[in-house]
C-alpha cells in the first residue's frame, strides 16, 4: 500500500506489518542521471521490496499483513556536493529531528515497526541513528532499522562509486527517460575511479569536487538496464527478508 495515494479509511482497515520510509537526497549525479536520483532508487527499491515482502504470504503468525510504502523524504545530508548546481542539503540535526518526528507519527496508528529504504551514502550515518533513538523511546512500541539499497547487492555493492555502474543501471531499469544517454561517455571520461582521497584511512576531501570533476566516480556505462533488474531483485529480496526479521523480532 502506497500510504500517499491510499485513504484514512483504508489504514485503519488494512493489516499493515510494517511500513518502509524511502529516504533520498537531491543532488548531483554527474552530467547524465537526474538530481533526484537517490530519492528516485529508494522509491524503486522500497515499493519493489514491499511486493516481495507481500508475495511471500504468511511466513509466521506476525509476518503475515502488508507493507505501508510511506512517501519519499527527498532532500538529505548531501553539502558534499554543495560545489554542483541544484544540489539541495539539511544539516544532519535538522535531517535526524525532521526523519525521527515524520517516523514518529505511525505508532500512533498501531505501525510500530519501521524500515528506512535509504539511497544515499551521507545519510547513512544520521539514519542510524535515527532508528537507535526511535526504537529507545519509550513513549512507543516502535521498532525501526535503516537499510540502504546499494549495501545489500552482494558482490555489486564493491562497484558503487557515484552516479556510476550501480545507480545509472537501477535507473536504467526503473526510470529510463531520465538518464541522458548523449551525455554517458562524457561522464564516463571524466569520473574519477575512487571516491575520496585516502591517508591512513582518513578521507581528505570533505567535498566531493575535490576529486571528481563532473561528480562522477565508476563508470556509468558498465550498468546497462539488465544489471539494473539484477540489482533491484537483490535489493528487494534483502529487504524483504529484513523486513520480516524485523516484524518478527518487534512481535517477541
Ligand atoms: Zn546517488
Amino acid at each position: 500500500m502506497r500510504l500517499a495515494d491510499a485513504t484514512w479509511t483504508d489504514v485503519r482497515d488494512a493489516d499493515v506489518d510494517v511500513a518502509f520510509v524511502p529516504v533520498g537526497s537531491t543532488e548531483q549525479h554527474g552530467p547524465h542521471a537526474p538530481l533526484g536520483t537517490d530519492t528516485l532508487d529508494a522509491v524503486a527499491v522500497a515499493e519493489a521490496g514491499a511486493a516481495a515482502y507481500e508475495a511471500a504470504g504468511e511466513r509466521s503468525a506476525a509476518a503475515a499483513g502488508e507493507v505501508a510504502v510511506a512517501p519519499p523524504i527527498p532532500v538529505g545530508v548531501a553539502e558534499e556536493h554543495r560545489a554542483f548546481d541544484g544540489t539541495m542539503w539539511v544539516s544532519p540535526e535538522a535531517f535526524r529531528a525532521y526523519v525521527r518526528e515524520a517516523a514518529e507519527s505511525l505508532p500512533h496508528h498501531g505501525i510500530d515497526r519501521v524500515v528506512f529504504v535509504n539511497g544515499h551514502g551521507g545519510n547513512v550515518e544520521a539514519l542510524a541513528e535515527v532508528a537507535r533513538r526511535f526504537s529507545r523511546d519509550e513513549a512507543h512500541d516502535g521498532y525501526a532499522v535503516a537499510f540502504t539499497w546499494f549495501e545489500a547487492v552482494g558482490e555489486h555493492t564493491g562497484d558503487m562509486g557515484h552516479a556510476g555502474p550501480l545507480e545509472t543501471a537501477l535507473l536504467r531499469a526503473t526510470n529510463p527517460r531520465l538518464v541522458r544517454e548523449d551525455r554517458i561517455e562524457a561522464a564516463r571520461e571524466g569520473a574519477a575511479d575512487r571516491w575520496g582521497e585516502w591517508v591512513s584511512g582518513v578521507n581528505l576531501a570533505h567535498d566531493s569536487d575535490e576529486f571528481t570533476d563532473n561528480g562522477v566516480v565508476g563508470d556509468p556505462s558498465a550498468g546497462d538496464a539488465d544489471r539494473g533488474e539484477v540489482l533491484l531483485d537483490l535489493a528487494s529480496d534483502a529487504l524483504a527478508e529484513l523486513a520480516t526479521a524485523v516484524v518478527d523480532r518487534a512481535s517477541i
